[in-house]
């Protein structure tokens, strides 16, 4: 087959989906790799890398399989060849346009945000390996816009004492973020609504903050939380919040807008010069007073609403999301062929549309 790999038209998207490493790698299993011309570009990987890929002018009109990085525009699928197949991720319930293109084309598509979050897709787990570029990044972020160090610096000037970071949403990007602030040397403190990040958090490390509010949802997720399990946290932290130098925000549900934890009052509380880098801001932000890809000053504190970060970070961010789409493919190759097992609970869960039909049921009830 032909794979193909074009180069990303999202406004502002860095990344590429494969990288020439792994290029080479699927070449060896004999299939012929297409990369459009400057695809690699942005993420600093230039065309002469690709010396195991055919360099072509539109990635899309041959491909057998595309793959990509941000979803595609109804354009691009329309350019694909009736029946193929297509993978990256969808984000289908804010594109039920693209949905429809795919349908109408008989396009196989596998979105990389539905692959099960069990044991054997973990190396596939693009969720993952993009959340945690993030958490590394808005430890970074968070000591940039910082006014203090945040390690504790002893000089002939006197002692500084190390910063204060506390980190709430102990999942992937949490406590690569918490990793990451302690290597930098700050004080970190953590919290999370499921208990079982305390052990996680602590051995990074930093302090977990029971707050006495916990919220386990299904497939170890968190659930929304109660009005008074909301009131309950506020209360909880904000004494914390107000000790805080910076404040890094993961909070996420599946499926729902981003929970609102820090309420104005909260931020009016903080230190002077303290920081919160909300990076749930792509669902609306933990924040109240976050404004999604700005950064605001809201008295004297800076609340910075970073969006796609991983794109910031693209060659690592690319390599890592090239080897999640080679686990996920290879499998299923086989003489240079793909042909997906059906029956794979990882392929069965992952496939959005297929033959005409929408596969996934929360967006077929959303789309139909
Ligand atoms: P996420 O991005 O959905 O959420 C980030 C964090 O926010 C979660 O830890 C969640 O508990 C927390 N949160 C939600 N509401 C909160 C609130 N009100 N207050 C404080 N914290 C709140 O999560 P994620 O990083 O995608 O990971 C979630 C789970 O998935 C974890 O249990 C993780 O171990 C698991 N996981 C499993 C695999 C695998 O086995 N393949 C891979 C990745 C993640």
């Amino acid at each position: 087959i032909k794979l193909a790999v074009p180069k990303e038209t999202a406004p502002g998207e860095r990344r590429v989906a494969l990288d020439p490493s792994v290029v080479a790698k699927l070449t060896k299993m004999g299939i012929e790799v297409l990369v459009q011309k400057g695809a690699g570009e942005s993420a600093h990987f230039p065309d002469a890398a690709y010396a195991d890929a055919r360099l072509v002018d539109d990635a899309a009109a041959e491909a057998d399989v595309l793959v990509k990085v941000a979803p595609p525009s109804v354009d691009e699928v329309n350019r694909m060849k009736d029946g193929a197949t297509l993978v990256g991720f969808f984000h289908a319930h804010k594109n039920p346009e693209l949905v429809k293109a795919m349908q109408a084309k008989k396009i196989t598509s596998f979105a990389m945000e539905l692959i099960p979050r069990i044991s054997r897709a973990q190396s596939m787990d693009a969720l993952s390996s993009q959340a945690a570029v993030g958490g590394y990044k808005a430890a970074i972020m968070g000591a940039d816009l910082s006014c203090r160090f945040f390690p504790m610096l002893t000089t002939a000037a006197g002692t500084i004492r190390p910063a204060k970071v506390l980190v709430i949403g102990a999942g992937v990007a949490g406590l690569q973020a918490i990793a990451t602030a302690r290597r930098l040397g700050a004080i970190v403190e953590a919290y999370d609504v499921r208990s079982a990040t305390k052990e996680q958090v602590e051995s990074l490390g930093a302090k977990f903050l029971d707050l006495g509010v916990k919220a386990e949802g299904e497939g170890g997720y968190a659930r929304e939380l109660t009005e008074d399990e909301k009131k309950q946290q506020q209360e909880a932290l904000a004494k914390f919040i107000s000790q805080t130098d910076v404040l890094i925000t993961t909070a996420a549900i599946p499926g729902r807008p981003s929970p609102k934890l820090i309420p104005a009052s909260m931020v009016a509380g903080m230190k002077p010069g303290a920081v919160i880098v909300d990076l749930a801001a792509e669902g609306g932000g933990n924040c109240e007073l976050t404004q999604p890809g700005e950064t605001i000053a809201h008295g004297n504190v800076i609340i910075h609403g970073p969006l796609n970060i991983p794109s910031q970070v693209a060659l690592h961010a690319s390599e890592m999301y090239a080897k999640n789409l080679l686990n996920f493919l290879s499998p299923h190759i086989k003489e240079g062929e793909f042909t997906p097992d059906w029956e794979d609970e990882i392929i069965a869960k992952s496939c959005l549309t297929h033959a005409g039909e929408i596969k996934h049921e929360a967006t077929r009830s959303l789309v139909e």
